[in-house]
């Protein structure tokens, strides 16, 4: 029988998610449909577009740009949350959870995006392990990438933004929200004043979609640097790679988070580097 599965984001045609679950479903030898659900950017449009999807018997949702916030208020309000989604304050996956019983459905709301990244840079054979990161951006994607990094067992946080105040509030925001982040103590300081040396610099900006190019100080020095952004060059990789860093763009976050959501849907685990293969084969043809 197959499986229904959605992408709800506006602007929605650009999105990757239906080739990218279609690869892992081929994989895992399963019959899905998953295709890109346009919603009009209000909460009650966004409420009910998810609540007829699965009325309708969908499996699993994915929340993009920019209704991740009303998906973790929709799930605090009427379902449940996982803790990346709750400390996150943002959901990227959405299904039903229960006994089995079709009387007993509770909406359950996840955030991914920071275990992708995770699983990413753990690929990459790079070392997160006691490793000195900094980030650099303290909008969404920083939001949820802190806690999971914590997790797998970094050692100094620094986060860096542009306009300061934004990185403090979002510190003491997660502080608040998670004792675990509250622990680790993660510094502040302006993008300009980000100086020294790090295992990890990380841009978690969006800058990459203007065009512009980051104000990096000339002492910034790192072994890996990664981009959340991809599918252009990036003036912040080229920038890194040419003092011999190892560098990546953020495609096998996307690869990762997407990965994870689909383990939690079916059950099914995703070889995410023979996906990854697949998808690029598919692109060449
Ligand atoms: P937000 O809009 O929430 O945050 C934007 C951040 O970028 C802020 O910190 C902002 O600083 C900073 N910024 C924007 N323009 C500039 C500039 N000209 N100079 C310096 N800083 C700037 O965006 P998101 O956090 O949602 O997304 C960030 C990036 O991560 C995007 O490129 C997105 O595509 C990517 N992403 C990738 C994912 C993946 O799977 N690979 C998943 C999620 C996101 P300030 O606070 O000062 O305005």
């Amino acid at each position: 029988m197959t499986q229904h599965f959605i992408v709800i984001g506006n602007p929605i045609a650009h999105s990757k998610s239906p080739e990218i679950h279609q690869t892992f479903a081929a994989q895992v030898g399963i019959d899905i449909s998953y295709r890109r659900q346009y919603c009009p950017d209000d909460v009650a449009s966004f409420d009910a577009v998810v609540a007829a999807f699965f009325n309708g018997g969908g499996v699993g949702a994915n929340v993009t740009v920019p209704f991740k916030q009303l998906a973790y208020a929709l799930c605090k309000s009427q379902g449940r949350l996982s803790e990346h989604a709750r400390v996150a304050g943002a959901v990227n996956t959405l299904l039903l959870t229960g006994d089995g019983s079709p009387k007993d459905k509770t909406l359950y709301g996840d955030n991914t995006d920071g275990q992708g990244l995770v699983n990413h840079i753990t690929s990459l054979g790079w070392t997160l392990t006691n490793a000195r990161i900094a980030i650099i951006g303290a909008g969404g994607a920083a939001r949820g990438v802190i806690l999971p990094l914590i997790q797998a067992g970094i050692g100094q946080l620094t986060l860096a933004n542009r306009t300061l105040s934004k990185a403090q509030v979002l510190v003491d925001e997660l502080s608040a929200a998670s004792n675990t982040i509250n622990e680790h103590a993660v510094e502040t300081c302006a993008t300009t004043e980000l100086t020294g040396t790090f295992d990890l610099i990380i841009n978690a900006t969006s800058i990459g979609l203007s065009g512009d190019t980051l104000p990096i100080a000339e002492d910034l020095n790192c072994h890996y640097a990664y981009d959340m952004m991809y599918g252009r060059a990036l003036p912040f990789l080229q920038h890194f790679a040419a003092r011999g860093a190892q560098t990546s763009d953020g495609y096998g976050m996307l690869i990762g988070q997407a990965a994870l959501s689909f383990e939690r849907w079916t059950a099914h685990t995703i070889d995410v580097t023979q996906a990854t293969s697949a998808i690029q084969a598919s692109k060449k043809r």
